[in-house]
C-alpha cells in the first residue's frame, strides 16, 4: 500500500544518521507499493546507485526495523518482507499460488479481536492477521 510515508523524516526524528545510501533505500521503501524482500529492495536500490551492496540493504532494513520505521513480515515462505510502518492498521491476505499480497481492513474483525482479548482480561495493543488463500476465480 502506498502511504506516502517520509522515511527520511522519520529517520531524522529517531536520530538515525542518514547517509546517501540509506536515503536512497529509504526513498525506495517509501515509494514501494508492495512488500519487497531484501533482494528485491537491493535490485531497486542498485538500479539507482550501483554502489549499494546487499549487505548495506540488510543492515539498513534492520536498523529501520529496530527504530520502528519498518514492519517486517513473513508470509509463509520464510522470507522477510518489509513495508513502511503506518498508523493506519491493515491485515494481509496471501495468494498461496501467486504469492500476491492483498491488504485489507475489516472493522468486524478488529472488534472481534478486541473482544477476545478483553474476555481473556487484556486490552489489545497489537495483532497480526495473515490469511492464506487460493483465488476462487483466477480470471478475476
Ligand atoms: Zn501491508
Amino acid at each position: 500500500m502506498h502511504r506516502n510515508i517520509d522515511i527520511e523524516r522519520l529517520c531524522a526524528d529517531k536520530g538515525l544518521r542518514i547517509t546517501e545510501q540509506r536515503k536512497t533505500i529509504a526513498r525506495i521503501l517509501s515509494e514501494s507499493e508492495d512488500h519487497p524482500d531484501v533482494e528485491t529492495l537491493h535490485e531497486r536500490a542498485a538500479a539507482v546507485d550501483p554502489r549499494i551492496s546487499i549487505a548495506t540493504v540488510y543492515r539498513t532494513v534492520r536498523l529501520f526495523e529496530e527504530a520502528g520505521i519498518l514492519e517486517r513480515h513473513e508470509f509463509g515462505d520464510g522470507r522477510s518482507r518489509y513495508e513502511a510502518a503506518s498508523d493506519e492498521h491493515h491485515d494481509h491476505l496471501i495468494d498461496v499460488e501467486t504469492g500476491k499480497v492483498i491488504e485489507f481492513v475489516d472493522e468486524e474483525l478488529e472488534l472481534l479481536q478486541r473482544r477476545i482479548a478483553e474476555k481473556l482480561g487484556f486490552r489489545l495493543v497489537d495483532h497480526r492477521m495473515e490469511l492464506y488463500g487460493v483465488a476462487l476465480d483466477r480470471n478475476r
